[in-house]
């Protein structure tokens, strides 16, 4: 453990005043942001073009002890504190209105083990830029799929990549982390040390503090066997009923994802990554590639950094986005039918409906293991609503609901937390399932205050106590 050094002397509990302010600006290594800044406005954005909101004071941390400083200066001024690590939470967690964000998007340090295979990596890294530093060594964790977004928020969430049937969720290959808690210390959590907010971190999000540094195991991952086929919407039953049955069997080698979207190639897509010998995976992919005629077929050896990289193209910069989310253990006619018929109206070509596919390592975690609980073989059922025209808004929102209720009869139990957006308290108990009592009291032990609540909230038991049941 190691105790705060007070570097501004406050006091507890406090108002905001200039002074104070211009003494925390002198204090920081990082620069601190205001409204009447000329970087305020990109400052404040963050993915989802969506979210509006206006922090007082957005502190960019350049250090540890610009994190520790910009905690305590919310805490004693009582201002609502925001996290922003890559910025990519669709629901815009990351920003605030009113308070303080403390971003830490500049804290880009990672350092690589590749004699331990284990990686030390600040919380402000995007997916890309921490796939860039371990593939240098021909190593790799689970990350998510789309390498513009951060592994801060991702990690704590869970994180379902390409090698999660291999190697499990990225919060299964987090070893240590170093975390800010609300009182201001900086605690190591592993699973010796702080072993209890060390398990809290991997599926609990941002509740527990501000974590500046993750330290994961990593994997020998070099060319991977990846890609995608397409297929014409009118093929949808009889693609994804052989894709359910095919995904529902493959290796631990292999992870799938299968969208609906319009592409130039089709509508239908199978997006395979085998991570293994590339003879075998040819064995194992040949009887998705050599059904139904696909009208294209792009699956090749290639680069992981390739892979990782190759989707992001499609979430560009200032776009509009609603999604909505839930897990689905089996693909039906009846929902196929569905998904089939709602995407033939879809109202943005930029939308994507989608199913990804957890399975093999991931599943077969102990649900109490971590706090992350889904552990069985399910996909993330995904409308990935995204425009460009703010008059377009409430057609592309309507559509999404509307397909969101149509899916209900065929979801399972829960939801993942990192696709919420603001759904109630009901729907943040799901994503955290059977865990939820004992993060409960983990909030109660290093948040009681509640000052990380700008995230999938677990209230301290007294607030919990307090607010009616929904
Ligand atoms: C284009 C896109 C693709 C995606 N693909 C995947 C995928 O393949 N797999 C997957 O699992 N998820 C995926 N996601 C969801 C993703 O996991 C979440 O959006 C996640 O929150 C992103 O993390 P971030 O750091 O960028 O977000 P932020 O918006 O910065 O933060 C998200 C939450 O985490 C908290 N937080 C952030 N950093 C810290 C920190 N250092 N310490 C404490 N709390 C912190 C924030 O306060 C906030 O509550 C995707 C999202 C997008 C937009």
């Amino acid at each position: 453990m190691v105790d705060r050094q007070d570097a501004l002397g406050l006091p507890s509990t406090k108002p905001l005043d200039e002074a104070d302010i211009q003494g925390f600006a002198a204090a920081l290594r990082g620069d601190l942001i205001r409204p009447e800044d000329d970087r305020y406005g990109a400052a404040r954005a963050v993915f989802n073009a969506m979210v509006d909101r206006r922090p007082a004071l957005i502190v960019r941390c350049a250090s540890v002890a610009d994190v520790m400083m910009g905690v305590e200066f919310a805490r004693s001024h009582d201002l609502p504190l925001s996290i922003h690590g890559g910025g990519h939470s669709v629901a815009g967690k990351a920003v605030c209105d009113g308070g303080l964000m403390l971003d830490l998007s500049s804290m880009k340090g990672i350092r690589v083990d590749p004699v331990r295979r284990t990686a030390e990596a600040q919380g402000g890294l995007t997916l890309g830029e921490f796939d860039h530093e371990t593939q240098a060594f021909g190593l790799a964790t689970t990350l998510g799929v789309v390498s513009v977004t951060g592994i801060a928020g991702l990690t704590l969430g869970g994180g379902l990549g390409w090698l999660n049937g291999l190697h499990g969720l990225a919060c299964d290959n987090l070893i240590s982390a170093e975390v800010v808690t609300a009182d201001g210390r900086l605690l190591r959590a592993t699973e010796e040390e702080n072993e209890d907010l060390f398990w809290g971190i991997r599926g609990g999000g941002g509740n527990f503090g501000v974590v500046t540094s993750f330290g994961y195991r990593l994997h020998p991952v070099s060319t991977v066997l990846a890609g995608g086929l397409s297929y014409p919407l009118a093929k949808a039953h009889e693609v994804l009923r052989f894709y359910h049955e095919f995904a529902s069997g493959c290796p631990d080698e292999l992870s799938t994802t299968a969208s609906l979207g319009v592409t130039p190639d089709g509508v239908i897509g199978v997006s395979v990554c085998y991570c293994g010998p590339l003879e075998e995976g040819e064995r194992v992919l040949r009887p998705l590639r050599e059904f139904g005629s696909p009208l294209a077929d792009n699956i090749e050896p290639m680069a992981y950094t390739t892979l990782q990289n190759s989707p992001d193209a499609g979430f560009p910069p200032g776009r509009r986005h609603y999604w909505k989310s839930s897990y689905l253990k089996e693909l039906g006619e009846e929902a196929i039918e569905i998904m089939a018929e709602y995407v033939s109206e879809m109202p943005s070509p930029a939308t994507g409906v989608g199913l990804q596919q957890m399975h093999g390592v991931a599943s077969r975690v102990d649900p109490t293991a971590t706090a992350f609980p889904h552990r069985d073989e399910h996909y993330d059922f995904l409308i990935l609503s995204q425009w460009a025209d703010p008059a377009e808004s409430e057609r592309n929102v309507e559509w999404t609901r509307s397909l969101f209720e149509a899916m209900e009869p065929f979801f399972g139990e829960g939801v993942y937390v990192n696709n919420l957006g603001d759904e109630g308290e009901d729907r943040v108990r799901a994503a955290y399932g059977a865990n939820y009592e004992r993060l409960l009291d983990l909030k109660g032990k290093y948040d009681p205050t509640n000052l990380f609540r700008l995230n999938q909230n677990i209230p301290p038991p007294t607030e919990a106590a307090s607010s009616p049941v929904s």
